[in-house]
């Protein structure tokens, strides 16, 4: 097993390893998956090191912001997963739900004051970077943040990218290297770690460990989180067994048509694996695995030249590149501004040419005022952007193309460009299955002209900004199945 590449390892506080502690913990936040985790990969080196067991804490807190049965039943389907794969393995799997606010509070430090070291997933959004730090200044032994987020290690450049472009381009002359090293299919298939410890009887009382039954999750368990249960469970489930379902749909079915159909509403050719990927459930480098072995491709094919052009340095099927535009170019590029910008979730990150534009139209009259009660309920003049609400309401989802219309109608009809931020933030993060992720703030600030260049003519409300019309996207778009599936 090759070791975990240096620049994946961030130390978080300068507390030193205990070697006569009683195992190594990895605490796993958001690479909730057993393979190609290069923190459980890390923990593992450690554990075989030190020659100590290991223990996996898995926890879901309920004071998290916009918990809910969705949310929460999502996490607790891949925790069932961990669960279930783990169950073989020579660890101690430690899955903790917390049952009333704070109850989990003590538990890190609890199973820290036992242990040598801890290594947890490094993540640049949401709350997790601040909870990082704060556990690194609590802890008072070593703890480790191990980046298993994209293909592109965070720390191979200080650079902050402000177009795909210059960041594709940036790509082609770095990936060649990062793509030869990947995390261990199953960093648990051949170690040699000690038998799971036993953990304190006290401990365990005080934060019992999910059952299985309560991680299957009905109704009624669900109900007993003081968390928000009007936004209910989605119809599609968590976890690394249906992620990878998901990924096997996809390349059997559906990306031979990516390239030409992946816009249109009615023809559902995209993977849907955002979700997964979002809570850790599968990794970009198990989706690019699978896809380069259907593709019969070697990173001996990938071109030589960094231009910066969409198609091409990949050398696989039309498919194939779009598809790895999305995955790697723009997924990472939301990664690359969050690790580097703590204002990324900020109006004022926004580009100064889009600042001034929207600053300059901020007045305009507006043809329809909407509140966020309206919006989220689905009020609107508009038949195809209810649609879309509904869906997220609904579905945990917004078809791709028209997560775009979504975001720049909120714009048009909010009596600010910083209304329409937050009422986005809060739609997108509250609903969708994949919000609160870099990929969150990337498609709501790129509404506003993030990532974007000026477009003329310059027109009422959005200025220079991008425009896009729900009377056009109904033209170019097969889109009747969508509204009548939303009609509501
Ligand atoms: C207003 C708005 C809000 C958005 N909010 C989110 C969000 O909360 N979470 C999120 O993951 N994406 C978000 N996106 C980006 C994009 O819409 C979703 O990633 C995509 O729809 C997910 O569907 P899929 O997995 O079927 O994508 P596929 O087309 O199958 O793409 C594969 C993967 O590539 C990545 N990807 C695809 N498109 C984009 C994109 N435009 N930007 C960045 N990464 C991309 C995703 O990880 C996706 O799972 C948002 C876009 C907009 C315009």
């Amino acid at each position: 097993m090759a070791p975990v590449p240096e620049n994946r390892i961030r130390p978080v506080n300068e507390a030193p390893v205990v070697p006569n502690g009683g195992f190594v913990l990895y605490w796993m936040t958001a690479a909730r998956r057993t393979e190609r985790n290069f923190g459980l990969q890390r923990a593992v080196e450690w554990a075989v090191e030190l020659k100590k067991p290991l223990v996996v804490l898995e926890a879901l807190r309920c004071g998290y912001p916009w918990a809910s049965d969705r949310l929460h039943r999502f996490i607790m389907d891949g925790m069932a997963d961990n669960r279930a794969r783990l169950k073989k393995k020579p660890v101690l799997y430690y899955p903790y739900l917390e049952r009333s606010l704070g109850e989990g509070k003590g538990l890190l430090k609890a199973l820290s004051d036992l242990a040598c070291n801890v290594v947890t997933d490094d993540y640049p959004a949401f709350f997790l970077p601040r909870m990082l730090e704060a556990a690194g200044k609590l802890l008072p032994i070593r703890l480790e943040a191990v980046d298993s987020n994209g293909i592109l290690p965070l720390a191979a450049t200080d650079r902050v990218f402000l177009t795909a472009f210059s960041f594709r381009r940036f790509l082609q002359g770095e990936l060649r290297e990062h793509l030869r090293s990947v995390p261990t299919k199953d960093p648990l298939s051949r170690a040699s770690v000690p038998p799971p410890p036993v953990l304190p009887r006290k401990l365990m009382t005080r934060w019992p460990p999910a059952t299985e039954a309560l991680l299957r999750g009905d109704a009624a368990g669900l109900g007993a989180f003081p968390i928000d249960h009007r936004v209910e469970p989605a119809a599609i489930r968590g976890g690394a067994k249906e992620a990878s379902a998901a990924l096997t749909r996809f390349l059997r079915h559906r990306i031979g048509r990516y390239a030409e159909e992946g816009s249109h509403p009615d023809s559902e050719v995209t993977s849907g694996l955002s979700p997964y990927l979002h809570f850790g459930h599968v990794s970009s480098h198990e989706v690019l695995a699978r896809l380069t072995r259907y593709e019969k491709w070697s990173v001996r094919r990938l071109g030589v030249k960094a231009t910066g052009g969409r198609s091409g340095w990949w050398r696989m099927s039309d498919g194939a590149e779009r598809f790895l535009d999305q995955l790697i170019t723009w997924r990472e590029l939301g990664y690359n501004m969050c690790s580097k910008r703590t204002d990324y979730a900020e109006y004022d990150s926004l580009p100064e040419w889009a600042k001034e534009t929207l600053g300059k139209h901020e007045k305009d009259p507006r043809p329809h005022i909407y509140s966020l009660d309206e919006f989220e309920a689905a009020h609107t003049h508009d038949p195809l952007w209810n649609a879309a609400q509904r869906q997220l309401l609904q579905e945990g989802r917004i078809q791709n193309y028209l997560r775009m219309i979504w975001g720049k109608k909120i714009l048009e009809w909010s009596p600010s460009p910083r209304e329409a931020l937050e009422v986005m933030i809060e739609l997108n993060d509250k609903y969708a299955l994949d919000g609160r992720d870099p990929n969150s703030y990337s498609g709501i600030f790129w509404t506003l002209g993030r990532y974007d260049r000026p477009w003329a003519p310059e027109r009422p409300i959005f200025g220079k900004i991008r425009y896009m019309s729900s009377r056009n996207t109904a033209r170019k778009l097969r889109l009747r199945d969508y509204l009548e599936r939303y009609s509501g």
